[in-house]
């Protein structure tokens, strides 16, 4: 067989060429910006030599500073396709930790967006690499007038730049895009993917047990661009040739709605937190979110109260877990043929199953690798081509394991290919020298109807060591108590595992990516929790 490569630049090519007709919508809050899949191939070839012209060579680092749209599809297809390689900033960082990122990963140009020039411009001084800033649509670049930077219109650049670009031969194992982690485990730590990678884990997403994505499809990444990639989804949709419908910065229930209802995507991307307001929100008005027939949903565990009320206004929530080491997706969370009713509930609430490609196996105490019997419960090691092998100029042994990364998550894996998380390591709440799963608990009380978020961290306790402390949001109006929250978990799990803390909150803490930030409640109650 021929050894071709395996590129962006191939995913580039043939998306924009055999679908140059299909659509990429973005959305402006109360209608549409629209550009074919042709436009953004030419507006890609523009902005490569436009980047070259600014002396963007090599690997150099792309940095993007973007909500998801259009312009941000654009730099996704022609840095990588030039040679260089895209790292996308996560815009909800804290400055600190945005500026050790920038510089970590040695970044040389910054395209922004006009509407987030203000969280850009008080660090834009300190990043040392920077030499060129992009500002992407309308805003007030006053405030980046004085980094020292070179600053410059996206728009006038692509309009001096040619149409067409003479795109390198790239080695497929060379970078293509980076991210870092979000943190919410220690230091941001940098993932990069190759050319072989992205494009090996945009064909795994469309096949039929991940996400089945075609040219039929309509797809609207709401998880942001920062984010692994949007979990694949803008490459895997130019892949197959699907339309985009990108949510730009309106990213609140209400807007997503009315998008939803007016563009009618069939897949759409987003995690847990999201989808309950939005589910929250359609129930109270009514909405017709009917035209989704598949909704990946993770990044942190999906409750299955919120998968259930999807079903009832006809939506399929299907849970996928991966992490930015593994591109992201690696499970996903289908039923086994044949699977109605409640045995195919048993297999949405796993974590999913294992795509072909990817191995996945459970280690014990002292490395022993344990059975896949769906019961014996260890650290989640994976492996794999689109599997991180290493950090970005970070040596960190301790995450790999005779080739396989150690994943951090605490789980049990079926012999039949279905993986289920009970924990991330570090969440596991250690009671008496027994284990209670923080997430069993909390997807119990948010199966409670006055419950909107719980969120369960260990605590310590002088006698068990270790106790859980359930944080509760309860719904406006609701006056539900501890007392009657206890009473509701009994039967559902054993005594011994009742939470005997409570808090009610107004909101959980949540990370850059909307998960729940445990770091923060673990401190907030380090004093143990009791009043
Ligand atoms: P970070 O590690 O900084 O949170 P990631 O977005 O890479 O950033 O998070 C990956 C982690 O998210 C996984 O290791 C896992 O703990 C969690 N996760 C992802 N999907 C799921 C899921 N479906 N169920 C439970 N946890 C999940």
């Amino acid at each position: 067989m021929q050894d071709f490569p395996l590129t962006i630049t191939s995913i580039m090519r043939y998306g924009t060429s055999v679908f140059g007709a299909t659509e990429v919508a973005t959305w402006t809050g109360d209608g549409t910006r629209r550009r074919t899949y042709a436009e953004v191939g030419e507006r890609a070839a523009r902005l490569a030599g436009a980047l070259r012209g600014l002396g963007v060579d090599g690997d150099q680092r792309v940095a993007t500073f973007m909500w998801n749209n259009a312009e941000h599809l654009e730099a996704y297809l022609a840095v990588p396709s030039m040679g260089a390689v895209l790292h996308t900033l996560n815009l909800r960082l804290f400055p600190d930790q945005l500026v050790y990122i920038a510089n970590h990963a040695e970044d040389r140009v910054v395209l922004v967006d006009g509407s987030l020039i203000p969280l850009l411009a008080p660090v834009l001084p300190q990043l040392k690499t920077v030499q060129h800033v992009i500002v992407v649509g309308a805003g007030d670049t006053a405030p980046l007038a004085d980094a020292g930077k070179d600053l410059h219109s996206y728009e006038d650049l692509l309009a001096a730049a040619p149409a067409d670009f003479d795109w390198p031969e790239i080695d497929e194992r060379s970078a293509a895009a980076m991210c870092y982690t979000s943190g919410t485990t220690g230091n941001p730590k940098g993932v990069v993917y190759s050319h072989r990678s992205a494009y090996l884990h945009s064909m795994a997403t469309c096949t039929g047990n991940a996400m089945g994505l075609s040219a039929t499809d309509t797809v609207l990444p709401v998880v942001p661009m920062f984010h692994a990639n949007a979990w694949g989804l803008p490459y895997a949709a130019v892949m197959a040739g699907a339309a985009l419908v990108m949510p730009d910065r309106f990213l609140q229930a209400e807007p997503l709605v009315r998008l939803i209802e007016a563009e009618r995507p069939t897949v759409a991307g987003a995690v847990p937190t999201i989808w309950s307001d939005v589910l929250r929100h359609a129930r109270e008005h009514g909405s017709d979110l009917g035209s989704l027939r598949l909704v990946p949903c993770g990044g942190s565990a999906v409750p299955e109260a919120l998968m259930r009320g999807f079903d009832e206004i006809g939506v399929r929530i299907v849970q996928a877990w991966g992490m930015t080491e593994t591109s992201p997706v690696a499970t996903v969370a289908h039923p086994p043929a044949g699977a109605t009713g409640e045995d195919a509930w048993q297999a949405r609430v796993t974590q999913g199953r294992i795509l072909a490609g990817l191995e996945i196996r459970i280690v014990g105490d002292g490395d022993v690798v344990l059975p896949n019997d769906g019961e014996a419960v260890g650290e989640v090691e994976i492996r794999g081509p689109w599997i991180t092998g290493a950090y970005h100029l970070d040596e960190d042994p301790g995450k790999f394991h005779d080739g396989w990364l150690r994943t951090g998550d605490v789980g049990t894996l079926s012999s039949d290919g279905y993986l289920v998380l009970t924990d991330r390591a570090k969440d596991v709440i250690k009671s008496g020298g027994e284990w209670i799963s923080s997430v069993e608990l909390e997807n119990h009380l948010m199966a409670h109807p006055d419950v909107i978020e719980a969120a369960v961290v260990g605590v310590p306790d002088d006698r068990w060591q270790e106790r859980p402390l359930a944080s509760v949001v309860v719904r406006d109006g609701a006056a539900v108590t501890a007392a009657e929250l206890r009473e509701f978990l009994s039967g559902r799990i054993p005594k011994w595992q009742l939470p005997e803390r409570w808090s009610f909150i107004a909101e959980v803490p949540k990370t850059s990516v909307g998960k729940f930030d445990k770091k923060v409640l673990r401190r907030r109650y380090a004093d143990g929790g009791l009043d």
